[in-house]
């Protein structure tokens, strides 16, 4: 698909894979998103940043549909699949999508008992109905994609965090979604094991697979997002392009929030 770049706002022309509209969410009374709208098109890497607490992960987990929005809608390819009523509509849309929706966790969260080539190929056996020898030929694929091949027998308590992180991405990758949403991938990594991790989702984009990246890899945002969404305390305060934000923030939340990491 072409997408077509608004070099003011970022934002971008064309129709979008996947959407918040709107969204707020509220855990009790405290609301903690409010009003959030974001638009990721196909092919796009979106990385959104800003401080902790700002709302960054329960974005993800509301367009994820791992959380429900209590006002707003997720809509994916012009289908509501998630909104504030809990429609039955919504919540059969959801289903038939949500296996198109790739996921990977700061902490991994691979089957302990399954060795890594189980892990990569129960899903796609369970959910899409693969056949065993089908599921394994592509698992074997992705794992060789992701440099893990040669530990497919392996339990993942044998294997070093990045290792387990790779394999978490191979297993998001089994399933052929649409979208990959990472949440702080790396953050639960050593420094020298981040790098190896970064490298598999550099060559994700490079691919052109849709990436919504929640992340405070700067580096990495900079490099490979094509978009950047700057939060703060619930709300969106800067969607634009990566090299503007970082060599010109427009607001002040931005500047001092560089200034910070720096
Ligand atoms: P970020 O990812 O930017 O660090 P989060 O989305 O994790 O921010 O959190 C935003 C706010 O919502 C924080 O104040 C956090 O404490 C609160 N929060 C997140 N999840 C829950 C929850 N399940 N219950 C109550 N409060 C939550």
């Amino acid at each position: 698909m072409l997408i077509m770049q608004n070099a003011t706002s970022g934002t971008s022309v064309g129709k979008a894979l996947i959407s918040a509209r709107g969204i707020s969410k509220a855990f009790g009374k405290v609301e903690v998103l409010h009003g959030v709208s974001l638009d990721v098109h196909a092919g796009q890497v979106v990385c959104v940043i800003g401080p902790s607490g700002s709302g960054k992960t329960t974005l993800l987990r509301c367009m994820a549909l791992l959380e429900s929005p209590s006002k707003g809608e997720v809509v994916f390819n012009d289908t509501v699949i998630a909104d504030a009523a809990g429609s039955r509509a919504a919540s059969q849309a959801a289903r038939a999508i949500r296996p198109e929706i790739g996921l990977v966790f700061q902490h991994f969260n691979l089957w302990p008992h399954m060795t890594v080539l189980g892990n990569v190929i129960e899903a796609p056996m369970r959910v899409r109905g693969l056949p065993r020898a089908e599921a394994t030929t592509k698992a074997m694929a992705l794992l060789e994609k992701v440099g893990m091949a040669d530990k497919a027998d392996r339990y993942p308590a044998r294997l070093s965090g990045g290792q387990q992180q790779r394999v978490a991405i191979a297993r998001a990758l089994a399933m052929n979604p649409s979208v990959i949403m990472f949440d702080e991938a790396t953050s639960a990594l050593d420094p020298e094991l981040r790098q190896e991790v970064l490298q598999v989702m550099r060559q994700l984009a490079q691919e052109g697979m849709t990436m919504l990246v929640v992340t405070h890899e700067m580096g990495f945002a900079r490099s490979v997002g094509d978009r950047l969404v700057f939060m703060d305390q619930g709300r969106i305060v800067e969607d634009t392009d990566p090299e503007s934000f970082f060599t010109a923030p427009s607001s002040d939340r931005a500047v001092r929030f560089l200034r910070q990491i720096q």
